[in-house]
């Protein structure tokens, strides 16, 4: 299966745009703030929270940057006068990380203001194994004097459990999944099972401390025994939730809230939805499969 999702995802590039934008559309909540709102508000009314996130990384000029930071902020603001239940989730390559890492602080201290202001809470994505130091500094930066910052954990890199032990002492609010980025085998384990027993390992970790976890995984073995260790540490709900990207596994999400667990959906929206698609599933071969299985089951 895995060699058959390589070939699917090279064959991506050849995939006509309105097909991608058509196999996207339940991944993807629109091009514009209003379409992610209204998703928001529906997610919502089914006793589930989200968080928002504005389609967009790697820019390559301050300019841009500086404008992805008013639309966070703006994002934050809307969020609040509509009342939603919704955090946001930035990825810090979106505000210059890789052309400026002190304005990319900057950036991000003026979202985790706005959040602070407003009572919620601002997630860093983490992004490829090229920008996890930087990531990690600039969590550690802001959350000893904002606690309304969120970071999160690959389970696949070798190293989440060292960088979760740094993490503790700030009492974190950590997102721990397995990891979209194909890395190399030097700093990553390959075999599904070393990543769930990763994945595992990080949640009970975070279980044990002060600190709170987003179980981020559309995985039935992983949310059975994370459900297994929240029962064990007889976890309360305000400790936790488990976190899905929208369109994903939506039975297993609606199983989840009927056994009364708080979950958590991740809403992508913006312009730049076919560069994110199509980056992601050519990182990802296993998810070309499930695009292309969709594909199919339209046609
Ligand atoms: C809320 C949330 C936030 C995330 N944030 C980050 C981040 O900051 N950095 C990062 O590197 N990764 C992030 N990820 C992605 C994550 O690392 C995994 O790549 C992704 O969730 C797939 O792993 P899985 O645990 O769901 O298991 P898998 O074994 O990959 O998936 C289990 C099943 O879920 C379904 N499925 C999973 N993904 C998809 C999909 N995209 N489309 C259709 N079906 C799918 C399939 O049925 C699959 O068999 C995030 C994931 C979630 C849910």
């Amino acid at each position: 299966m895995g060699a058959l999702n390589r070939v699917l995802s090279q064959m991506l590039p050849y995939v006509p745009r309105a097909i991608v934008g058509r196999v996207s559309a339940r991944y993807i909540a629109g091009e514009k703030l209003q379409e992610a709102l209204d998703t928001v508000a529906s997610l919502n009314a089914t006793g589930t929270s989200a968080t928002v996130d504005i389609l967009g990384e790697f820019v390559r000029a301050l300019p841009e940057a500086s404008a992805a930071r008013e639309e966070y902020v703006g994002l934050v603001q809307a969020l609040a006068d509509r009342a939603l239940d919704s955090q946001v989730s930035v990825k810090l390559t979106q505000l210059g990380l890789k052309i400026d890492r002190g304005v990319c602080l900057e950036h991000m201290r003026a979202i985790a203001a706005q959040a602070q202001r407003l009572g919620n809470l601002v997630a860093i994505d983490m992004e490829d194994s090229s920008c996890t130091d930087a990531t990690l500094e600039i969590y550690e930066a802001l959350r000893h004097d904002n606690r309304h910052v969120g970071a999160v954990l690959q389970a696949c890199l070798r190293r989440s459990r060292a960088d979760l032990e740094r993490l503790l002492p700030l009492e974190p609010n950590v997102r721990v999944c397995k990891g979209i980025y194909v890395e190399p085998v030097e700093i990553a384990y390959q075999k599904p099972e070393r990543i769930r027993q990763s994945f595992l390992d990080l949640v009970e970790m975070l279980l044990t401390r002060t600190s709170f976890v987003g179980i981020a995984t559309h995985d039935e073995i992983l949310v059975d025994a994370s459900s297994e260790l929240l029962r064990k540490h007889r976890t309360a709900p305000e400790r936790y939730e488990f976190q899905m990207l929208l369109g994903v596994r939506h039975e297993l999400r609606s199983r989840l809230l009927a056994q009364g667990h708080p979950v958590r959906v991740y809403v992508p929206y913006g312009r730049h939805w076919y560069a994110y698609s199509m980056r992601r599933l050519k990182e990802n071969p296993a998810i070309a499969g499930h695009v292309f299985r969709n594909l199919f089951e339209r046609v």
